[in-house]
């Protein structure tokens, strides 16, 4: 507001402080023969404490000493007299003086509360956006490392196959051989570094998924993704690796769509169904489940091998954990991965035996999209 516009606007409060005053006088006078001195009173109280009310301390002190000369001239006996001395003028005039100081400063101090109130509203507010806005960098910095880990990790399996193959077929060539090999050998180690080099091109595209989520475009909890679709890409990477167990595929029909990023979980459900097949015997059952439960989708991956017993079933969750006695050809790092994607995304992992209690059941509980 300008200089000229304060200025109006505080003449304004003190004109209609005391326009208020001599109009309730008007009014009265009007009705002076019925009523008394104190309704008079309780009136010009009333006028008084709205402009303390509605425009401060100041105008209602003014409205407050013309409510009493009002008063004192019309209403007290004997009228159209000055008797300021008169002890009924008196109290009429500190009463005035007290409703206009107590109740401009009380709502003084009220606009200075509701002031204050609405600063801390907008502060709460910036620091609420400010927090969400931490979280949210927080849990895709913790996806992109789960990510970065499971795709280290997927790296090093097809490159060690394509290494062997390649040094066969190297130590198999030339004047210096050490091995023989007749073209079915041949073809058979040139089929495993084709799909070898398959998966790998997998990966490369699971490096370019981080970069995006790098560049912030997938963002750990915002995306919707299908429970289905998610069991299929991993599935299909599976293939070989389940090509000695019968597996089962138990999918709830329409499940809802799940707040989590596709790619990432897949890999999660991979690394699961990898594990079913390792630590189970052939020809043994690999039962993959997905349901809908409460606000969430369970993705199940059970098996029939030897299970893993209750005290290490947090355990096998640590980086670089692997159960004793078990095969050698691991790193000890599925799990981990498994869990540090899903936790990164709301979600929990968790390890049961099988349903007849045999075997293992490691169970995804995922946050579906809101409709
Ligand atoms: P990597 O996955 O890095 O190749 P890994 O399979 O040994 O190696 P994890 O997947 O983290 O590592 O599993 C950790 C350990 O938990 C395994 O070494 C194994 O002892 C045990 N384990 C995991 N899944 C099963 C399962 N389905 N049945 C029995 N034991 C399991
Ligand atoms: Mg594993």
């Amino acid at each position: 507001m300008n200089q000229t516009g304060v200025l109006n606007s505080k003449l304004l409060r003190f004109g209609l402080s005391v326009a208020a005053v001599l109009m309730a006088a008007i009014g009265l006078i009007e009705l002076r023969e019925k009523v008394n001195s104190t309704t008079v009173a309780l009136a010009f109280l009333i006028i008084v404490l709205s402009a303390a009310t509605f425009f401060g301390r100041n105008p209602a002190l003014l409205a407050s000493f013309v409510a009493m000369l009002c008063f004192n001239y019309f209403f007290l006996p004997p009228v159209h007299t000055w008797t300021i001395s008169d002890p009924q003028n008196l109290v009429a005039w500190a009463a005035f003086t007290i409703t206009a100081l107590v109740a401009g400063e009380l709502s003084a101090y009220a606009n200075r509360r509701a002031r204050e109130a609405e600063q801390l509203y907008e502060e709460l507010q910036n620091a609420f956006a400010a927090a969400t806005e931490a979280e949210a960098l927080k849990q895709s910095e913790k996806l992109k490392s789960a990510l970065l880990d499971a795709v280290t990790h997927d790296l090093r399996t097809p490159l060690t196959s394509i290494k062997a193959s390649v040094t066969t077929l190297l130590d198999s060539e030339g004047g210096h051989r050490t091995i023989e090999l007749n073209s079915e050998g041949r073809a058979e180690f040139l089929a495993i570094i084709n799909e070898e080099t398959d998966r790998l091109n997998g990966f490369i595209e699971g490096m370019v998924q981080l970069a995006r989520i790098e560049a912030g475009s997938v963002n750990s909890s915002g995306k919707l993704a299908n429970v289905e679709e998610i069991i299929t890409i991993a599935l299909e990477r599976a293939e070989t690796v389940v090509a000695n167990h019968h597996l089962v595929l138990n999918l709830q029909k329409e499940l809802p769509l799940i707040r989590v990023d596709a790619r990432a979980i897949a890999e999660v459900v991979y690394n699961l169904v990898e594990n079913a097949a390792k630590y189970s015997p052939p020809e043994t059952t690999i039962t993959i489940t997905a349901a809908s439960h409460g606000n969430a989708v369970l993705i199940s991956v059970m098996d029939e091998g030897k299970g893993i017993a209750v005290e290490s079933r947090e355990k096998v969750f640590e980086k670089f954990v692997r159960l004793d006695g078990d095969r050698t050809d691991g790193l000890g790092l599925g799990l981990a991965i498994a869990r540090g994607i899903v936790e990164a995304q709301n979600g929990k992992v968790e390890i049961k035996s099988g349903d007849n209690n045999a075997g293992t059941k490691v169970t995804l509980t995922l946050p579906i999209g809101e409709e």
